[in-house]
This record gives structure tokens, C-alpha cells and sequence, in this order.
């Protein structure tokens, strides 16, 4: 077998954890693994991978979205414990405050957007999304011919971001709130507002509409992620997307696979090889 077949015989993804409150994602292949975000403490990290039988060994590095605490929170931890290398353009390291990133400056590996570098056997590219957030990014990751494509905090899908989506085998994509529950809801004004603006995060009306409007034969696996605590429910999730799909003639059967992903706790293993 060549070198190059034999190393594709694994492809797994996990969410260790997707929402408001915390995100974190695992992609591994036969040898090494990486995760995308911290936003959960470097303890429950190292327990959810054991659990898996993955061996914190095995992770080469962490890809970071943005500064926001639900995906740095347990960063600084993880990286003075184990040493795993965070790969980051600088604008976003930057403006991550000094006292969540007393880390060796030896374990940052500085990235820029849309020029792909190696890692662990993946190669990746970072892709700008629409965020409040100093320079957001998504990430796609290619492993043989499967693409993966992760966009969780994102307030509207803009023209640079959309191939990416479309790309996808796997898709990692927030479906953030319920329209209804969000406007009727407890948030005051401002946060309703900067929640549903072009630079919030994505409702479950927007990202089921592009999915709909998208979906392509390549699209094998969708998780929709980055749940809202307080305004959405999984049921509403798939309700929204099977209710959109319906509406506009698409049938699924079984093909892509669909997700809602677990606020707090780990959702099952995809294997995509
Ligand atoms: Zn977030
Ligand atoms: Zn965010």
C-alpha cells in the first residue's frame, strides 16, 4: 500500500462540547489529532478525549476562532499543561486580554487568514466570518479528498465564507437561535439586536435557508452547532430545517446526515473514513 493510502484509513470528528456556554471539536486521523477552540476547561478536555481513548499525546495543535470566552476559556490551561501549540493569526491573539494567555510565546503558532499550512497530516485554511469579534475565522480541513468545513459564530454567511460551506463532506455550522424566541425572549434590547445582527450569530431560519438553497451531493454530514441557551432547543433546530427543506421540495433520506450538537457534553463520534 502507498505511504499516502495507508494514512487515510481514519477520519474522525467529535464535538466535545458546542454552544454559548463553551466550544471545543476534535478531528483525528489514523495518528495525530487536532481540536478546533478551548472554550471548555483543559480538565474536562482531557476527560472527554480519555473517554474516547484518545491520548492527549496525540493532539498536534489548537486551531482559535476568535477571542471570545466561549472558545478560549480553558487555552491558557490546556496550552501551560501540555504544551499543545495554538495556531492563531496574530490579530486575534492580540486581542485576547493578558491575563487569559500567559503561555510561552514558543507555543504560538502564528497563521494567516486564507493561506493554508500543514498540520498533523490535515491541511488547513482559515477563512474570515462576519463576527463581533477582532478578525473571526472559520476553518476548512482537508484530509485526503474529505474537506471539513467549521463556521460556528458567524452573523450571516458573506460571499467569502460561502465556498467554504459549500465545499464541505463534513459541515460544522451554528444554528444559534430561534427567531421567535430570541424576539420574545428576557435578553434586553441591545444584545437581541447585536445577537440577530449581520455580525451576531446565525438563527435557525438563516442557516436551514442556506443549507437549503446550498446542499450539494458533496455534502455528506451536517452538525448544526453553537445552540443558544436560553433561545433555542434541538427540537426547534430540526423542526426549522426539516420544515425549510420540506417547503422547498428537498427530500432527505438519511443523505446528508444531520446533527444537533450537545451544549455541554460530547456528541457522538462521526467517523468520515
Ligand atoms: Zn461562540
Ligand atoms: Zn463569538
Amino acid at each position: 500500500m502507498a505511504p499516502i493510502a495507508k494514512a487515510m484509513i481514519k477520519l474522525n470528528f467529535c464535538s466535545l462540547s458546542s454552544g454559548s456556554s463553551g466550544n471545543c471539536y476534535y478531528l483525528g486521523n489514523e495518528f495525530h489529532g487536532i481540536l478546533i477552540d478551548a472554550g471548555i476547561s483543559a480538565t474536562s478536555i482531557r476527560r472527554f478525549l480519555k473517554n474516547m481513548d484518545i491520548s492527549m499525546q496525540a493532539i498536534m495543535g489548537v486551531l482559535i476562532t476568535h477571542n471570545h470566552t466561549d472558545h478560549i476559556k480553558g487555552l491558557e490551561v490546556l496550552i501551560r499543561k501540555t504544551g499543545i501549540p495554538a495556531f492563531t493569526t496574530q490579530k486575534v491573539w492580540k486581542s485576547i486580554p493578558g491575563p487569559q494567555k500567559r503561555i510561552s510565546s514558543d507555543c504560538i503558532r502564528e497563521i494567516r487568514i486564507k493561506e493554508k499550512f500543514h498540520l498533523a497530516g490535515f491541511d488547513i485554511e482559515a477563512f474570515p466570518v462576519c463576527h463581533d469579534a477582532p478578525e473571526t475565522v472559520g476553518y476548512h480541513i482537508c484530509y485526503g479528498d474529505k474537506k471539513i468545513t467549521i463556521a460556528t459564530d458567524l452573523g450571516h454567511i458573506c460571499q467569502t465564507a460561502a465556498p467554504y460551506i459549500r465545499a464541505a463532506n463534513l459541515l460544522v455550522i451554528e444554528s444559534n437561535y430561534d427567531e421567535e424566541m430570541l424576539v420574545n425572549g428576557h435578553y434586553p434590547h441591545y444584545l437581541k439586536t447585536r445577537i440577530k445582527s449581520d455580525h451576531g450569530h446565525l438563527g435557525n431560519h438563516q442557516a436551514s435557508a442556506f443549507l437549503a438553497e446550498n446542499i450539494g451531493d458533496n455534502l455528506k454530514h451536517i452538525c448544526l452547532a453553537h445552540l443558544s441557551k436560553n433561545n433555542n432547543t434541538p427540537e426547534l433546530v430540526l423542526q426549522t430545517l426539516q420544515r425549510t427543506f420540506s417547503e422547498r421540495g428537498i427530500i432527505l433520506n438519511g443523505q446528508p446526515k444531520i446533527s444537533v450538537l450537545n451544549r455541554n457534553m460530547p456528541t457522538g463520534m462521526i467517523r468520515l473514513i
